[in-house]
């Protein structure tokens, strides 16, 4: 009998999407990435959790009435990381005219449906606060509410949701070989070791080595896709508001400007083909300027490329007929174990995507019925208009803690904060510390429960932490950690 039922290839959020949902539908799942768990193109999106208004602007009611139904599942399953914020459009001259933004946003409005976030409103940005931050000439904006997520800390959470329910997640393990007859024989490098692992399904969730993967390990070649690079930058905080700035480009496109950490501002995105190994993905010095002039068309304080902390890439394969749903193929022949391939997509659908996706595998499994839209993420079991809330409460269990950091830390663990801070009545409590935040006992906790093992998985991908971190609290980080890897080792 075969080790698993389903194995899957690439921790990003389609892989552990897939996991969550096998795992607890009762299949026997392990995922294998072969660096960290969201080391690649999610934790490199826009971040945003919508409906898009482009693709309402390209008619696409249907899809966008779906990912609002998709907004609605986030906020109730993970209202720890998704946040609703107003969305700002300033109307320009030379864009498109106010009576159509009033339009579509009206249409908007009407695709939520009932009990969604506050619908949309018309904004005199000459005496509102969200106009503060902008240059004079725009007088009217537009307001609409949509969220943001942490991207790569939805990867993490999943990935532990699925470990919850069973799933064997390996990071450091990477997949070099399958051989497919009436099921899969993987040969995997998992951290140094080689090992086998035999599966009833496969499951190709790796982004953009997908092309490379499906010819050189599976060595089931597919029809040709593109691959694309998404870019954007960090700059140092922009604005105060805490809103989400839309600005139309003159070329036509949209460009978000989003808080990001507090002291910062997120600039995207920008789009185009890419050649090459997806491991070694950079900005393009245009595309970091191209940015730059978006923001400050619509900003007073100009954005230049010296001012960016920050550029994040990712590279994901789309087919010729680009579809923002993202792909996915599966394929099964008589005595041919079933292989399905997932890429692309957006974060706000992936969920969906993957539930479809594992329902392929129906005739050929007993499972049970999908369920990831019913279940919170780990530490998702509060309402997400009870956030402030959690953050007091955080506050008078642990009195050390102040607002910003109670927030980042509310954000992050939700309900399992306890887990992390414990019993503790002093910062002093929770061990070393690493820059003004982040504790050993945070440490201890992410590299126990949330597969961190270097000093960049937590300072990347579990927080944004390394944006603020001097050098040498990373250097103390990366000796504490090795410290706690040996001694793991040794007892
Ligand atoms: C052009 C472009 C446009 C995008 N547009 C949007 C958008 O509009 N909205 C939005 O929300 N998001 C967008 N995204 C981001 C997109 O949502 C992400 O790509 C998404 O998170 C899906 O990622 P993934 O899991 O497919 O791939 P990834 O996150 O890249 O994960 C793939 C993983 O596979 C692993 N892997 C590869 N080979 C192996 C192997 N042999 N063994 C083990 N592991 C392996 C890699 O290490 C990697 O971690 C866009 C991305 C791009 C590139």
């Amino acid at each position: 009998m075969a080790d698993y039922d389903l194995a899957i290839i690439g921790g990003g959020l389609n892989g552990v999407s897939l996991a969550r949902d096998a795992a607890g539908r009762g299949l026997r799942v392990i995922l294998l990435e072969q660096g960290d768990l969201g080391g690649a193109a999610s934790s490199a999106t826009p971040r945003l959790i919508h409906g898009d208004l482009s693709i309402l602007e390209r008619r696409g009611f249907w899809r966008v009435r779906r990912a609002l139904a998709e907004r609605r599942i986030w906020l109730r399953i993970a209202p720890h990381l998704v946040r609703p914020m107003r969305f700002v459009i300033p109307a320009h001259s030379d864009e498109r005219p106010p009576w159509l933004l009033r339009a579509g946003l009206y249409v908007y409005d009407g695709l939520t449906g009932r009990g969604g976030l506050p619908p949309s409103a018309t904004l005199d940005i000459t005496h509102h606060p969200v106009g503060n931050a902008l240059k004079r000439p725009f007088g009217t904006a537009f307001d609409y509410s949509d969220c943001v997520v942490d991207d790569s800390r939805l990867v993490v959470l999943t990935a532990l949701d699925a470990a919850e329910h069973g799933a064997a997640i390996r990071t450091g393990a990477r997949c070099v070989r399958a051989d497919r007859t009436d099921t899969w024989r993987l040969a995997v490098v998992d951290r140094g070791h080689r090992r086998t692992v035999t599966t009833r399904a496969l499951a190709n969730a790796t982004g953009g080595w997908t092309s490379m993967v499906a010819d050189t390990v599976l060595r089931q070649p597919q029809s040709a896709m593109a691959a694309m690079q998404m870019s954007q930058i960090i700059v140092p905080r922009l604005f105060d508001s805490d809103n989400v700035y839309v600005f139309q480009n003159s070329d036509g496109r949209l460009i978000f400007a989003s808080p990001f950490e507090r002291e910062f501002t997120l600039i995207g995105t920008v789009t185009h083909d890419f050649t090459g190994d997806p491991a070694i993905v950079a900005m393009r010095g245009a595309d970091v300027s191209y940015l730059c002039d978006a923001a400050s068309r619509y900003f007073r304080e100009r954005v230049a490329p010296t001012d960016v902390v920050r550029a994040v890439s990712g590279v994901n394969l789309t087919p010729v007929s680009a579809r923002r749903d993202g792909t996915t193929l599966f394929h099964a022949r008589r005595r041919k174990a079933p292989l399905l391939t997932m890429f692309g997509g957006d974060v706000t659908t992936s969920r969906l995507r993957a539930e479809r996706a594992v329902t392929k595998l129906t005739p050929f499994y007993p499972m049970s019925r999908p369920w990831t839209a019913g279940a919170a993420l780990p530490g998702g079991d509060f309402a997400w208009d009870r956030f402030d809330t959690e953050v007091d409460l955080a506050r008078d269990r642990w009195r050390f803690l102040g607002e910003p950091e109670a927030q980042r830390l509310v954000a992050a663990y939700g309900s399992r904060l306890p887990a992390v801070l414990g019993e503790a009545k002093t910062r002093d409590e929770l061990g070393p510390a690493f820059g003004p935040e982040l504790t050993g006992a945070e440490v201890r906790y992410l590299m126990a429960q949330e597969w961190a093992r270097f000093p960049e998985d937590i300072l990347w991908r579990r927080s944004k932490l390394g944006l603020t971190m001097p050098a040498a609290d990373r250097d103390a980080l990366a000796a504490f950690m090795a410290g706690v890897n040996d001694s793991s080792r040794t007892s």
